[in-house]
């Protein structure tokens, strides 16, 4: 007979930070699902019997290789390359790859954490994995970026397959970086397959991949406000970043009658008060994915003020989109965005916003979509395309953005069933209850593995 227990947040998190040491970012991830789901498996001593949290706080497996490469002067460079396979109950591993200066352990278990959840969501059948590599790809040239990708890929190869483990892109890997690595697998294994997604429309690649998240993360907000009898038409926004999330956001945001108000990068950020139009902000895409240059050349073109290595949280609006990276939104941020008329906060990256700051929001009755809600479009639209290749065909951009629109409205309903508390929403509750049920149900079925 099985020993009870009795399971708090203190005792399971003194646990886990105990066996992870120093893994910050992880640590947070785990902390405020767990703040949830501890509750839900006390009620349901089901999960709790069989130890559905401490084994879905342990990765599958743990992949960390050694990159090697040859830059343009003929010198040898060395690289950390990561997967975490973290959890394939309910289909193949998903997830994308980050290319960044900053990326390390914790950083990828963070994601592969919360991707978790998020892949569960979009009711598609995709396990959850991330990865990537400690790369900076800024200041490369092409030809060394193709150098390092077909090295990264040639030993990730051994690891991934379309029904293995099936990756995308993140920070820092965006359309270039995947058809560098899907060129270099076709080349290992002789094989064409689905085994990447975000490729190139030309090699099984899927219509609006690219536009998938930032579009996905504004349908979500669209939903939260209409909900509250409200909609999108004149809002002020504010968004962070400037890459592959934030430019589709800011789109669909200008598509849809708001004003765009700010957008940034990690040198600084530019404020519009004329809002970006959609001329403008083909001005940014160019900028940023083909010149690869900082925004403050939008500041110069345009005669703005470039607000250097500052973030854009104190402007005046109603409604916020931080689509840049982990932690870029504190406390602090949070109080500057609580201004007379502000609305709420939906979240184009993965955990912009600290715990502390997502407190705020809800004490204050905002509204507020954790990441793997509103950013689930991205990995939704990659479950399509995993689709698409398996059944060697491709549907049109019109099919594929009514499938990302319902499956957006699907995951906000998850998140009101799940999250309703005298009248409030809480979407972080909802996102992490209705993520977790399905994943932890299969594990149930699976037995002791
Ligand atoms: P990109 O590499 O295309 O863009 C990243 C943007 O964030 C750039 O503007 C970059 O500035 C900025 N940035 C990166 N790191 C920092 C930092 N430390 N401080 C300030 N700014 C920074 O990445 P994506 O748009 O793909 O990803 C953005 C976020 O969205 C990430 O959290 C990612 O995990 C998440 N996400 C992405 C999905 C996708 O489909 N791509 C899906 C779901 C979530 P600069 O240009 O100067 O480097």
């Amino acid at each position: 007979m099985a020993t009870s227990y009795e399971l708090t947040l203190e005792s399971f998190m003194a646990g886990l930070k105990r066996r992870n040491p120093g893994e910050t970012e992880f640590h947070q991830a785990v902390e405020e699902v767990s703040t949830y789901l501890i509750p839900y498996v006390t009620k349901y001593p089901q999960y709790q019997t069989a130890r559905i949290l401490e084994r879905l706080t342990e990765p599958d497996r743990i992949i960390v290789f050694r990159v090697c490469w040859e830059d343009d002067q003929g010198n040898v460079r060395v690289n950390r390359g990561y997967r975490v396979q973290f959890n394939n109950a309910i289909g193949p591993y998903k997830g994308g790859l980050r290319f960044h200066p900053s990326v390390n352990l914790s950083i990828l278990k963070f994601l592969g954490f919360e991707q978790i959840f998020k892949n569960s969501l979009t009711t598609l059948p995709m396990g959850a994995g991330k990865g990537g590599a400690d790369f900076n790809p800024k200041g490369k040239s092409d030809r060394e970026v193709m150098r390092f990708c077909q090295a990264f890929m040639t030993e990730l190869s051994k690891h991934i397959g379309e029904n293995i483990d099936v990756p995308a892109g993140d920070i820092g890997v965006g359309a270039r970086e995947i058809s560098y690595m899907f060129g270099q697998y076709k080349r290992l294994t002789n094989e064409f397959t689905g085994t990447l997604t975000g490729k190139g429309l030309e090699f099984g690649g899927s219509k609006i991949r690219k536009e998938a998240t930032g579009f996905g993360c504004i349908y979500f907000m669209q939903e939260m406000l209409k909900h509250q009898s409200d909609d999108l038409a004149g809002k002020a926004c504010v968004i962070s970043g400037s890459g592959n999330v934030a430019q589709y956001a800011a789109l669909k945001l200008i598509q849809l009658g708001a004003k765009v108000l700010t957008m940034s990068d990690s040198t600084g950020f530019i404020h519009d008060p004329d809002g970006i139009n959609e001329e403008k902000l083909n001005f940014i895409i160019d900028l940023k994915t083909v010149k690869r240059q900082s925004l403050a050349e939008y500041a110069k073109h345009y005669k703005l003020e470039f607000h250097e290595g500052k973030r854009p949280w104190a402007v005046p609006c109603q409604l916020a989109f931080p689509c840049a990276t982990q932690n870029e939104l504190d406390e602090n941020n949070a109080k500057d965005l609580m201004q007379k008329g502000f609305i709420g906060v939906a979240e184009g990256a993965n955990m912009p916003t600290t715990i502390q700051a997502i407190k705020v929001f809800q004490n204050a009755k905002l509204l507020f979509s954790p990441g793997k809600a509103s950013n689930a479009g991205g990995v939704a639209v990659s479950g399509l395309e995993m689709t698409q290749n398996s059944l060697r065909m491709s549907w049109s951009n019109e099919e594929l953005e009514t499938r990302l629109r319902n499956i957006m409205i699907n995951i906000h309903e998850e998140c009101v069933a799940h999250g309703s508390e005298d009248g409030y929403i809480d979407y972080v509750k909802g996102a992490n209850i209705a993520g977790f049920t399905k994943v932890a149900n299969a594990m149930l079925a699976y037995g002791v593995i």
